[in-house]
């Protein structure tokens, strides 16, 4: 005979067998958030550790009555009818497709007593009426209800976005506004790791390997927070203009430096070495077991083997246009070297090649850590053909110099001499092979920071870039030259 007790609890939820509820993480709240007569509800997304269920949709509640209902993965809507200057606590339950709800006791007893809510005490300038919690109509499909995205270029809160509603992704980063401003639906929060819809972000998680290969002593691969701000700062710094009226793409590298970045992390890995390069089965296996699934179409994956194609000199490799990358510096990793390297790798991702647009490499008018005349040395700065330790791409605003035609007195930068064929006189007409690719060319600048390409991070491992640089059937690969002698230090 059953105990009473449970016949009890049966009765009561109403369900013959029960295991577990969706439930929201403990700790997390409701945010309301108010601009003007606007009132936006936010919740966290509920889990559902059941096998084969999953969360269908959510309950808002105000001051306990349900003025709404929303289907997952939705975890926001618009509030509609509050009174003015009053007070009210809204919460939020989450129902599965079972039937199940966040809250309910369940046959073994077990109930989640945590309960997202928030507080709103309303302004003046609302109307009241029948209260109602709706998605709202979302023009662009971003996730973010038209009447929130104010078109400002100012975010101020949930209910005032200061996005394009017709646009969605107003900051053309290749990350979707609602992702920008709710988190993704896969529980990426992306506005706790510092993104903003209108400005320019651009996420990579960096996993290492530690070695003790090639007699250099035990190290790590793990690149430094000054390393991280060595890459930061020409992306800060750049031309590229933003909706919110200022300049410069915001760089946020999880590293494994703790809190909120602790994806990026030491690799296990037996012999510091990975066979193969960026499309191989060992990189792919490391991606896949070292990368969370969720950060895939958000993040860059850069791997730092010591070596990779097992004994290559290489100091990297990278998909043109596309998120996967290795860098592997061997016995010298500076800051500045993983730096430098970063910067080259995360170039081809972004759709740049050893020329800018042309794999033509060496060009001394090509003032860009891509070009490998400066990816170590740094790009030039007083118009030499010598690169003087800062990393950036170029911005195209070299002259153009004819190989046939060299004018020694115009030099790099139009109005500083230089004597391209050694021979001490400044002259015109001269005829050079000054990038060493055996002819004789038209040699060009090209502007980096205009031409960024943003999307290869949504690609396949392995597929073909997509949109505008959907010329291959698989993203190319592009194989670095080894560390010049001058910069193995470490
Ligand atoms: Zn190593
Ligand atoms: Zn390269």
């Amino acid at each position: 005979m059953r105990p009473t007790r449970v016949l009890l609890i049966l009765a009561v939820s109403g369900l013959v067998a029960v295991s577990c509820v969706p439930f929201f993480p403990v700790g997390s709240g409701v945010i309301v958030d108010e601009a003007g007569a606007v009132v936006v509800v936010r919740w966290p997304a509920a889990l559902e550790v059941d096998e084969g269920e999953q969360v269908s949709h959510y309950d808002i509640e105000v001051d306990g009555v349900v003025v709404g209902s929303v289907d997952a993965p939705a975890t926001s809507c618009v509030l509609a009818g509050l009174e003015p200057n009053t007070s009210y606590t809204v919460a939020v339950s989450a129902i599965d497709d079972t039937g199940e709800w966040s809250g309910q006791v369940t046959a073994e007893g077990y109930q989640d007593i945590f309960r997202p809510t928030g507080l709103i005490t309303t302004p003046a300038d609302l109307v009241g009426g029948p209260l109602s919690c709706t998605p709202g109509t979302d023009t662009d499909g971003d996730r973010l209800p038209d009447i929130v995205e104010t078109d400002t270029g100012v975010f101020t809160n949930l209910a005032d976005t200061g996005t394009d509603p017709f646009d969605s992704d107003t900051d053309a980063d290749a990350i979707d506004d609602g992702d920008e401003v709710l988190g993704t639906v896969d529980r990426l929060d992306l506005p706790a790791l510092g993104v903003s819809p209108l400005h320019q972000d651009l996420l990579l998680e960096f996993d290492w390997f530690d070695d003790a290969l090639d007699g250099c002593g035990a190290h790590s691969h793990q690149p430094s927070a000054t390393a991280m701000a060595m890459l930061a700062a020409p992306f800060a710094a750049s031309p590229v203009t933003n909706p919110d009226g200022t300049t410069g793409i915001n760089v946020i590298a999880d590293h494994g430096q703790g809190g909120l970045f602790v994806g990026g992390g030491l690799i296990d890995d037996p012999d510091g070495v990975i066979a193969g390069g960026v499309s191989g089965a060992d990189y792919l296996g490391y991606k896949q077991a070292h990368f969370a699934p969720e950060r895939d179409g958000y993040f860059h994956y850069v791997l730092m083997p010591h070596r990779y194609n097992t004994s290559s000199g290489s100091s990297g490799q990278a998909e043109l246009s596309g998120d996967d990358m290795i860098v592997s510096l061997y016995c010298y990793g500076s800051d500045y070297n993983v730096a430098t390297t970063s910067a080259h790798e995360l170039g081809h991702n972004l759709g740049l090649h050893h020329g800018g647009s042309e794999s033509r490499n060496n060009k001394p008018n090509y003032n860009s850590v891509m070009n490998y005349l400066f990816q170590f040395p740094g790009i030039d700065t007083d118009c030499t053909p010598t690169g003087n330790g800062v990393i950036d791409y170029s911005s195209g605003a070299r002259v153009a110099l004819d190989e046939n035609d060299l004018d020694e007195a115009g030099g790099l930068c139009g109005g500083v001499a230089w004597d391209w064929n050694g021979d001490t006189v400044v002259e015109s007409g001269v005829a050079q092979d000054i990038n060493g690719d055996g002819g004789l060319h038209v040699l060009s600048d090209h502007d980096d920071w205009a031409n960024l390409y943003l999307s290869g991070v949504g690609d396949a491992d392995g597929a073909a870039p997509v949109g505008e640089h959907r010329s291959f059937t698989v993203a190319p690969l592009v194989t670095e030259q080894p560390i010049p002698p001058a910069y193995r230090t470490d």
